[in-house]
């Protein structure tokens, strides 16, 4: 049981895994509140673009990451009390994320605010660094991972629907290059908890990743 004695859920793993909708399903099953780590990330991302800070600025990035307030409402992730759930998912955020999120300053201004969220009354959290540096103490850790082109295809399909004019290839190539950053960074890299359960989706759908997951807990599924 995690300090709190409340329950956290760790669900890690690469890029278009499915992780936000499988941890998103899983609180509501589970009565648990829902935290999308990575949705912190491009809000740094996204506030410094629209400051035009570069990543390379790295003190600048520091003191946006620092200085923005992030919440979560029911029309998604806020940036000072204002709804950015369209601009964070935008191929710019998600070509540029993988920097700015590397930062360990950033990280531990992100770290903090996400313990502090998990710890108020249990959580579902999806990220890279749950299981291993957020939640090393989590009561259940997830690892997952997808074919590649299963989840490019999508990734593609979701960003089309809602109207972002991008290839096959290029989804494809930043989804392996966010892998390749994300897992080589120095700090908090992508990487499965060695007790973190591994999990393929390639061949789930989300109903079937929710109840894989929920069974392995020990949780019994009724439909
Ligand atoms: O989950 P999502 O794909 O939206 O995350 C966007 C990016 O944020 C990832 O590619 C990764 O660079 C970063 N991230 C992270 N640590 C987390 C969650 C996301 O570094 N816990």
């Amino acid at each position: 049981m995690s300090k709190s004695n409340h329950i956290i859920i760790a669900i890690d793993g690469p890029s278009g895994t499915g992780k936000s909708t499988t941890a998103k399903l899983m609180g509501e099953r589970l009565g648990l509140p829902y935290l999308d780590t990575g949705a912190m990330y491009r809000a740094v991302t996204w506030a410094c673009q629209n400051e035009g800070i570069p990543y390379s600025a790295e003190s600048d990035v520091v003191e946006l990451a620092g200085r923005i307030q992030i919440s979560f409402s029911d029309d998604g992730l806020m940036i000072d009390g204002i709804v950015r759930e369209s601009e964070i998912r935008t191929p710019r955020v998600s070509n540029e994320v993988s920097h700015y999120c590397k930062l360990p300053e950033v990280r531990s201004l992100m770290t903090e605010q996400q313990r502090h969220i998990g710890n108020q009354k249990g959580c579902v959290l999806d990220g890279r660094d749950i299981g291993t540096v957020v939640f090393p103490q989590a009561d259940y850790k997830f690892f997952l991972v997808t074919d590649v082109d299963v989840r490019s295809k999508r990734r593609h399909a979701e960003l089309l629907s809602k109207g972002e004019q991008v290839s096959f290839e290029e989804v494809r190539e930043n989804l392996l290059e966010r892998d390749r950053l994300d897992s080589s960074r120095a700090t908090a890299p992508l990487v499965k908890a060695e007790d973190a359960e591994l999990v393929d989706t390639t061949k789930f759908n989300i109903e079937q990743q929710v109840e894989h997951i929920l069974k392995i807990m020990g949780v019994v599924v009724t439909s």
